[in-house]
């Protein structure tokens, strides 16, 4: 028989939507709180691994709700195995990508190798970092030339359970890798989405950067609710300090986030230090030219005291020569902000092809010596086509 109702997924609501929702089922308080501690902290995947519900509860969870909003359709696990990349489909048939990097104990902050990036932590040498890097939107309307994603348009926003899922996926998939080398599996890679579920208190996953499909501040509401509910402490309980959001330059949207209580990480996406060249990479510069981007980004610094990371993928020839670093490092001197360069991950039959060793040496010697602290990122995972959109655009 088909559903009469269509099921509420429960990821998208908030805890008190969650806690309204069972108390017009006539139950108590605290079972709104069970159910969010196996949906956030316990990573249940079926009402029926809630064994401390009622059972009543649990079938009426299965009959109106659902848990699962991605179908994992395809994986892609790097040479080195430290990167992998998924294609997740959503319920309207949709694609979206979800990129995971693990980097080793010894590999400190600045020395990451990735595309996407990973922010510095608390995590420190020692440790290692898990970064997972979500979408946030199926597909992008900011149109970047260089971006498979922006090439193939925006398609719709994510809901903030479309956007948890793709976190609460890699938790799975780690602790299902956990799980493989204590058994002395053989390293083969899983479904993220069957993986095994982790003990409570074992969360893996370090970092989250919200630099995925899509942009961010376009879809502000449904990304906010999402980081809310993975900061939770009673629930995944992640610190705002280890999420960054990266944004195309949205001015009102870099506003509206300096007065979010939760401290997350900026990153704003500079890709050329004018209007003109900057225009050409990222139309979306035409309607917010630079110096509207910047004069937010320094009332975001001076309201929340807070380092913003400017992204600038070198092109080969585009913007990489020494006199954009000069012009770069004069725009942006004495600002609390720190450079990242990552030399582009090239798209097929783009014009747009990743800056050599060398020129990119260059470009960050100049700005080093202008006082601009930067961080070069090696390129990771371009056999798995890591670069935004460019596994999807091969499975479409
Ligand atoms: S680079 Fe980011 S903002 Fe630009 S089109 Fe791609 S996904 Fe959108």
């Amino acid at each position: 028989m088909q559903d009469i109702l269509p099921r509420v997924p429960l990821l998208d609501l908030t805890r008190p939507q969650l806690a309204s929702l069972l108390a017009g089922w006539g139950q108590p308080r605290y079972r709104s709180d069970q159910v969010w501690d196996w949906l956030y902290r316990q990573l249940a995947t079926d009402p029926a691994e809630m064994t401390n519900l009622p059972k009543e509860l649990r079938a009426r969870l299965a009959a109106e709700t659902r848990l699962e909003l991605l179908a994992l359709i395809h994986e892609q696990r790097s040479n080195d195995g430290r990167t992998v990349k998924w294609l997740f489909q959503l319920h309207d048939g949709l694609t979206i990508e979800t990129v995971l990097m693990s980097y080793p104990p010894d590999e400190g902050p600045g020395q990451g190798e990735t595309v996407l990036m990973s922010y510095p932590s608390d995590e420190g040498p020692g440790q290692g970092r898990r970064t997972v890097c979500i979408s946030t939107q199926a597909g992008c309307a900011m149109g970047c030339v260089f971006c498979a994603t922006g090439q193939a348009g925006l398609a719709r926003n994510l809901t903030a359970g479309e956007i948890v899922a793709q976190t609460l996926a890699a938790e799975r998939w780690l602790a299902g890798e956990a799980q493989n080398d204590e058994q002395g599996g053989g390293g083969e890679s899983q479904a993220a989405a069957h993986a095994p579920r982790p003990a409570p208190a074992a969360r893996r996953l370090t970092n989250v950067v919200v630099m995925g499909m899509g942009e961010p501040l376009a879809n502000y509401e449904r990304t906010w609710q999402a980081l809310a509910a993975l900061t939770d402490r009673d629930g995944f309980n992640l610190g705002a300090r280890h999420i960054t959001i990266s944004t195309v330059g949205l001015p009102h949207g870099i506003q509206r986030m300096a007065a979010e209580p939760l401290q997350v990480n900026l990153a704003v996406s500079l890709h050329a230090p004018n209007d003109a060249l900057r225009g050409q990479l990222a139309p979306i510069n035409n309607r917010y030219p630079l110096a509207e981007v910047l004069a937010a980004v320094r009332d975001y610094i001076a309201r929340t005291n807070r380092r913003v990371t400017f992204e600038y993928a070198l092109m080969e020839g585009i913007n990489d020569t020494p006199a954009l670093a000069r012009e770069l490092a004069v725009l942006l001197r004495g600002m609390l902000c720190h450079v990242n360069l990552i030399p582009l991950n090239p798209v097929a039959e783009s014009p747009y092809q990743p800056s050599g060793p060398e020129r990119s040496s260059a470009f960050q010697a100049i700005l080093e010596r202008n006082g601009i602290p930067t961080t070069m990122r090696m390129r990771r995972g371009v056999e798995i086509d890591a670069g935004c959109g460019q596994l999807r655009r091969r499975h479409a």
